[in-house]
């Protein structure tokens, strides 16, 4: 008997998981969980569609199939770091006009000496 459609991706989506990095040869997979070839597919191809997993052509026993893998939810980790210290002496972090400061008032960021000096200095 057949597996019902959303069990059988949950099972796939299971199984991919597991084997991480390395993926899982669909065939491999069809015998693991006792389905044919189209039941698996169509499977497969709805996992794919939700972005869970991704399909990567390979030639396994001399024949072309997919090893599936599975697509983490998270993207990896980007890594950098940032100083601080030269934004933190920007001299608005301190101004008590800040909240009213802005192009084409009394207070603004193009007519500001403290602004300006404080570029000057950080650019030289
Ligand atoms: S630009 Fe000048 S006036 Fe405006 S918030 Fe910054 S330091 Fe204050």
């Amino acid at each position: 008997m057949s597996l019902m459609k959303a069990e059988l991706e949950r099972r796939i989506l299971e199984i991919v998981k597991q084997r991480g990095k390395k993926g899982v040869v669909q065939s491999e997979l069809w015998s693991l969980l006792g389905v044919d070839n189209r039941e698996g597919s169509r499977a497969v191809l709805s996992l794919v569609r939700k972005g869970l997993i991704k399909r990567e052509q390979i030639l396994y026993k001399g024949r072309k199939t997919y090893t599936l893998k599975y697509v983490p939810e998270k993207l990896e980790e980007v890594n950098f770091k940032i100083s601080l210290n030269p934004v933190i002496k920007l001299p608005c972090f301190v101004c008590k006009e800040l909240y009213r400061c802005g192009t084409g008032g009394f207070f603004n960021p193009y007519k500001c000496n403290l602004l300006t000096n404080f570029l000057q200095s950080s650019s030289a």
